[in-house]
């Protein structure tokens, strides 16, 4: 069956040089939300989804200082503006394709429906089942930036 309805979610950072286009026909309401316990999610107090039947294009503006930052296991960028600061979201290239997750702290309108955030701890995962996870639950992405 065709998924009915799919829709697009955008977001930015604040100063907007960072955006991204969530493409998903899962309704608000049952989106994966998850709030990541490791020490960087805490610290911006992320609180991210994917859809891994969605898409996900990540943009950023010409000449913007965007930073990708990786840590711990370093298999995904996390995407910070270097300007203002903001995290709007991940992006990790495998065999398979390229994936992202996006903050949803960073959606523009952030809508009101979204569930509460379960928290999420995977600091028990090597870097097989990191990238095994990543590859089934993350949205699929058009490219990486
Ligand atoms: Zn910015």
């Amino acid at each position: 069956m065709p998924p009915d309805n799919p829709r697009t979610f955008t977001g930015r950072c604040h100063c907007g040089a960072l955006r991204f286009a969530f493409h998903t026909a899962v309704p608000v309401a049952r989106w994966s939300v998850r709030a990541c316990q490791c020490s960087f999610c805490r610290a911006h107090g992320a609180v991210t989804t994917s859809d891994p039947t969605g898409r996900l294009v990540f943009q950023v503006g010409q000449g913007a200082p965007l930073q990708r930052y990786r840590f711990g296991l370093k298999t995904a960028d996390f995407l910070v503006c270097g300007s203002c600061g903001v995290y709007v979201g991940a992006q990790i290239e495998t065999p398979r394709g390229a994936f992202g997750i996006i903050n949803t702290l960073a959606m523009t309108p952030r809508p009101p429906e979204l569930p509460a955030a379960a928290p999420a701890n995977y600091d028990a995962e090597g870097p097989n089942e990191r990238l095994g996870r990543r590859e089934q639950r993350w949205t699929p992405l058009d490219r990486t930036i």
